[in-house]
């Protein structure tokens, strides 16, 4: 018996079976999704949780997949891509946008319109949705600086919340409990600000995030978060890791803190790379480096 049949026949257009993760994820490796499906709206997406929780189906969310390895015997179940959920729209200081909203997209339109206060996030990769799951953020601003408040379908009660700032605990790249919601979309306040000065802003934050980072090669940003009062970068240089391969995954030279893909990594590769750099950190340091990144599927370790 097919177990897809149902989420095949609400979806014909955008069902897609064993879709292999390395062809939709920034670190491009990883084993097969037995299912990637892209709902159109908000029914939509609450059509495909409630189903899943009825047929006993596993899901995982996904955004633009930069934050994320999923295992090389990939994931058995619904992988849920909010691309096709991405208007956004302005209201005076006010941003709102659908969860799959790239957030670069929304950062942009802010700065074009003269709106201060996202601007130095510019160009982290991922989505709305991504960026309120993992409060992302980047040179001294966060998504929860300016998050008036997200709404989402509740995974426990099955039911829609709409959830205030000052309703979640929230602290850097970390957001209490907020693995029960699936974000349908969220709203920021803004502030008018000069636009010549942010738009010069977000050009610098550019040109420094290409300086910094290997952006020539896949990867899914900073591996680990940053301990208290120092830079996982900083601590892993130091421990001499900078180029430290296994198989086809390297730390990388321009930033230590990111493990590339430098020659078709299997998500062994980059598994055992991450472990090494924690283990050899922890060996040296003492400190505890903590991983930012989420594994999808079964790792043997
Ligand atoms: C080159 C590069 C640079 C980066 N630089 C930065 C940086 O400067 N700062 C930073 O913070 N991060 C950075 N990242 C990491 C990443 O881009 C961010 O964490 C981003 O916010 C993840 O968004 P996403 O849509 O790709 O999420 P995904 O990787 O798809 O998912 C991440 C987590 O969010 C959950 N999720 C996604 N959407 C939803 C939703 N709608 N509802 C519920 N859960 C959801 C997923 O289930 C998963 O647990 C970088 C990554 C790369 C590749």
């Amino acid at each position: 018996m097919d177990k897809y049949a149902a989420v095949r026949k609400k979806f014909p257009g955008s069902f897609r079976e064993k879709v292999p993760a390395s062809s939709f994820t920034t670190y491009r490796a990883g084993g097969p999704v037995d299912i990637l499906v892209s709902p159109g709206g908000a029914c939509e997406a609450v059509w495909l949780l409630r189903h899943c929780a009825e047929k006993e189906l596993d899901f995982f969310i996904t955004g633009e997949s930069s934050n994320i390895l999923v295992s090389d015997g990939g994931f058995p179940g619904v992988f849920i891509y909010t691309g096709a959920m991405k208007n956004f729209f302005f209201s005076g200081e006010i941003a709102a946008a659908e969860c799959g909203c790239p957030w670069d997209a929304l950062v942009g339109e802010s700065v074009a319109r003269g709106l201060a206060g996202l601007e130095k996030t510019s160009h982290i990769p991922g989505s709305v949705g991504g960026a309120v799951y993992m409060n992302a953020g980047a040179y001294g601003q966060e998504t929860f600086d300016r998050l008036l408040s997200f709404s989402a379908f509740d995974l426990e009660t099955f039911k829609m919340a709409e959830i205030k700032k000052e309703e979640t605990r929230y602290s850097y790249r970390k957001v209490e409990g907020i693995e029960r919601y699936f974000i349908l979309s969220a709203s920021f306040l803004l502030e008018t600000g000069g636009k010549e000065k942010l738009l010069a802003e977000r050009l610098e934050i550019a040109r420094r995030r290409k300086e910094k980072q290997p952006l020539e090669y896949p990867s899914a940003g900073s591996v680990f978060k940053r301990p208290p009062g120092d830079y996982a970068s900083r601590l892993i240089d130091s421990c001499g890791l900078k180029g430290l391969k296994l198989g086809g995954a390297m730390v990388s030279e321009k930033h230590a803190g990111f493990i590339i893909n430098y020659d078709k990594a299997s998500a062994a590769d980059i598994r055992a790379l991450m472990l090494k750099v924690k283990e050899e950190v922890l060996k040296k340091t003492g400190v505890s480096l903590e991983l930012e990144q989420i594994l999808v599927g079964k790792f043997d370790e």
